[in-house]
């Protein structure tokens, strides 16, 4: 039966759409897009009891300039809720931001959060309580690589079997689903940040050098790949130099980074496989139909859809716009509610939502 006040509510309210990623949270408004994207950071301050100093785009910025006793940390990190307040008041943060920049409508939204695949049933109750608490009128949650299939326009709700890989910064998942439920699955933490830290070793095996993070990172988006390039690049590392303690500048080829990056990209190479080898028949054919959708950021590291295609001999290819993936399809979840509802993570009753 539909509440007669959440039917009126309804018709002035926010459909909200969170990806609550370990690198990035994004926040998808039905009808104007995504009007979020910051760095799922929060700067604390340890001298002051872990109060919260910044969220976000401002907390990365913060990572590395600031004094001591400001930490910057990644509630998400390893795609495992580590640290329950901070998620929450994050979640808090950007719904408000939300209402913020849309104060002519009526706020109390209804949100779909996607979270990680392995959250526990209390990760999964504190993340519907802090969206109520932040002020949605009504939560749901989507397992993330369920709500990455739906904004990659894979036909989940249909009796076709389709794969979503989502390489994320902490966590790579892989799912095969069919008629609205997940099927095979599979979830590692070998991701962006790994590979990030693949280069920072390289670097200071190779060439006693010692990077940072975001260094490494920039290393890895310019010129990482999983495939041999049609044109190798170089890049130029700028860091310490171990042994004389001074800074120096290392030129790297795209052939190395590709070498520092292989355990990562064959570990996940390896999941996919193992998904599927498990995957039923029927379906497999279905993949060798439609092919494979790969979202997240780790979508983007040049070359993988060709080695994924390589070692499987099944199609694969890049999502359109993969590092949206997850918010625009939970925000679509609450746009075609009938159809899609069944895809929502706990819905049983007395476990979460509603
Ligand atoms: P999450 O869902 O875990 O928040 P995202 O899907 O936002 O993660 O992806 C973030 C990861 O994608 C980071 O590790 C980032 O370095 C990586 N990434 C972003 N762009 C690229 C690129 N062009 N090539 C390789 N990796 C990339
Ligand atoms: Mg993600």
């Amino acid at each position: 039966m539909v509440n007669p006040l959440n039917w009126f509510l309804g018709l002035f309210s926010l459909d909200i759409g969170i990806d609550l990623g370990t690198a990035n949270t994004l926040v998808y408004v039905r009808g104007k897009g995504i009007v979020i994207n910051e760095p799922s950071v929060v700067a604390i301050d340890q001298k002051k009891g872990g109060r919260i100093v910044a969220i976000g785009a401002e907390a990365k910025e913060m990572v590395g300039r600031t004094p001591a006793h400001i930490v910057a940390v990644r509630p998400l990190r390893d795609g495992v809720i580590s640290d329950f307040d901070t998620t929450e008041q994050m979640l808090h943060y950007f719904i408000h931001k939300v209402h913020e920049r849309l104060t002519l409508r009526i706020p109390r939204p209804r949100v779909v959060v996607g979270i990680p695949s392995g959250v526990t049933e209390v990760e999964k109750r504190a993340v519907y309580e802090a969206c109520l608490s932040a002020g949605a009128r009504e939560a749901y949650l989507i397992e993330e690589p369920m709500a990455a299939a739906i904004g990659a326009g894979l036909p989940v709700a249909e009796s076709v079997g389709s794969m979503i890989v989502d390489i994320g910064g902490g966590t790579t998942e892989v799912a095969v689903i069919s008629l609205g439920g997940i099927v095979v699955a599979r979830s590692i933490r070998i991701a962006g940040d790994e590979m990030d830290e693949d280069i920072i070793n390289y670097a200071r095996t190779k060439y006693n050098l010692l990077i940072g993070e975001r260094m490494a990172e920039r290393c890895k988006i310019e010129i990482g790949s999983a495939y041999p390039l049609p044109e190798e690049k170089t890049f130029t590392l700028r860091g310490r130099n171990l042994v004389t303690g001074l800074p120096e500048a290392v030129e790297i080829s795209s052939i190395e980074v590709r070498e520092a990056l292989s355990n990562s990209v064959n570990t996940i190479v390896e999941t996919v496989r193992e998904a599927l080898d498990e995957t039923p028949p029927e379906l497999i054919a279905d993949l060798m139909e439609h092919g494979i959708a790969l979202a997240g950021g780790g979508a983007l590291l040049a070359g993988l859809a060709e080695r994924l295609s390589q070692e499987t001999r099944m199609p694969f290819y890049v999502a359109e716009e993969p590092l949206t993936c997850v918010a625009r399809g939970a925000g679509m979840v609450l746009e075609d509610f009938d159809r899609l509802s069944k895809t929502l993570a706990g819905t049983e009753r007395g476990s979460t939502v509603h």
